[in-house]
């Protein structure tokens, strides 16, 4: 694209969590800023622009993402900048959760007008060194509207030598106007043998069956191979929480019930939607564990052995509707309902379709 000298206004990457979007956005925007030699058709790495990239500390590469309002009623992604240099210094692949609770917060992040705002008036300004003002926009999808309407603005008439690149999860999410004004480009899940390589890397002592099925379990998410491989505290505690909020309902035990909502009451919305769209997935391996179908199942150790006893219990009489209800807790949870009042909800229904008999 960039040596056919077409280079778009707009760009939109999009890819699931954990598909390296992002890092993608950065390493195009470093090849096109290059000084250096770029013949091999990638940045050089050496030169004072990619020194800079690395770093994340170029004068002409701006970022927005999801940030959260304080006590101020203005915020802007730069003031957390210092943060974002740090959590991407640790891995260039993490998630929106991940992120938010790395600024400490308890509340669903957005991208807010004001930010938009300020990125225009940096846009308008000349590029301080390099030929091109990069802007990287993670997650337009949690823009809210008075934002996206501030963002088609800038895309009808994008400042001249500007590059915006929009990296999304979702971009069902997007505004349709906004979608209509960018070159889209699809990031495929990372293949198997690239995450084996990655694997090799940070643990050479892995055999190659293990790196392989570590590889087949992450379905291209190098987020989820980190967390098999550190024996993540993340993925245990999903799999505690899908296995209490199951066993409560199937024992139909009130005051189990009572205090697993009160243990998660602390939970911010996106850290809910996680684990409710974790639960989808465990429900939908229990159906692929009864059916016998391996080569279809992405289980780690830790999950398979709940599910040995457990997915018994879901089969095709109860399970489009066990997804119907988990989905239906996620349309809430999103709305800002009342978080118990949701769970006790999901927990009726879940208890009534687990006594549901296999047919
Ligand atoms: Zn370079």
């Amino acid at each position: 694209m960039y040596e056919a000298g077409r280079i778009p206004h707009a760009l939109l990457l999009t890819g699931p969590e954990g598909t390296g979007a992002l890092p993608l956005a950065i390493s195009f925007a470093q090849y096109i800023n290059c000084t250096g030699d770029k013949t091999s058709g990638d940045s050089c790495g050496r030169c004072p622009s990619c020194v800079k990239y690395k770093a994340l500390t170029h004068p002409d590469l701006h970022f927005v993402y999801p940030v959260v309002k304080g006590s101020s009623p203005e915020v802007y992604s730069t003031d957390f900048l210092d943060k974002w240099r740090e959590l991407f210094g640790e891995s260039i692949y993490f998630s929106r959760i991940q992120w938010i609770s790395r600024i400490k917060s308890d509340k669903q992040g957005a991208i807010f007008k004001d930010d938009v705002v300020a990125l225009h008036q940096k846009l308008g300004q000349k590029s301080v060194e390099a030929p091109y003002k990069v802007l990287i926009m993670w997650l337009p999808e949690l823009m809210n509207e008075t934002a996206a309407n501030r963002i088609l603005k800038i895309l009808e008439e994008p400042p001249s030598n500007s590059l915006f690149i929009l990296v999304s999860e979702n971009e069902n999410d997007i505004l349709p106007t906004v979608l209509s004004r960018t070159q889209r480009i699809q990031v495929s899940p990372i293949d198997d043998e690239s995450i084996c390589q990655h694997i090799n890397r940070l643990c050479p002592t892995l055999g190659e069956e293990q790196s392989k099925r570590i590889a087949h379990i992450s379905m291209g998410s190098m987020i989820r191979v980190n967390q098999v491989l550190n024996d993540n505290d993340e993925l245990k505690s999903n799999i505690e929480f899908f296995a209490n909020l199951m066993r409560s309902c199937y024992r139909r035990d009130a005051s189990a019930m009572v205090s697993f909502v009160d243990s998660i009451s602390k939970m911010t919305r996106d850290e809910h939607k996680n684990r409710l769209q974790y639960c989808i997935h465990m429900i939908r391996e229990s159906l692929v564990y009864n059916l016998q179908q391996e080569e279809l199942s992405v289980l780690t150790n830790d999950e398979e052995s709940f599910l040995k006893k457990f997915a018994v219990f879901i089969h095709p009489g109860n399970v489009f509707g066990l997804v119907d209800q988990f989905n239906t807790a996620i349309f809430h949870i999103e709305r800002n309902g009342n978080s118990k009042i949701i769970y006790f909800d999901l927990m009726m229904q879940v208890a009534v379709l687990l006594k549901i008999q296999r047919e």
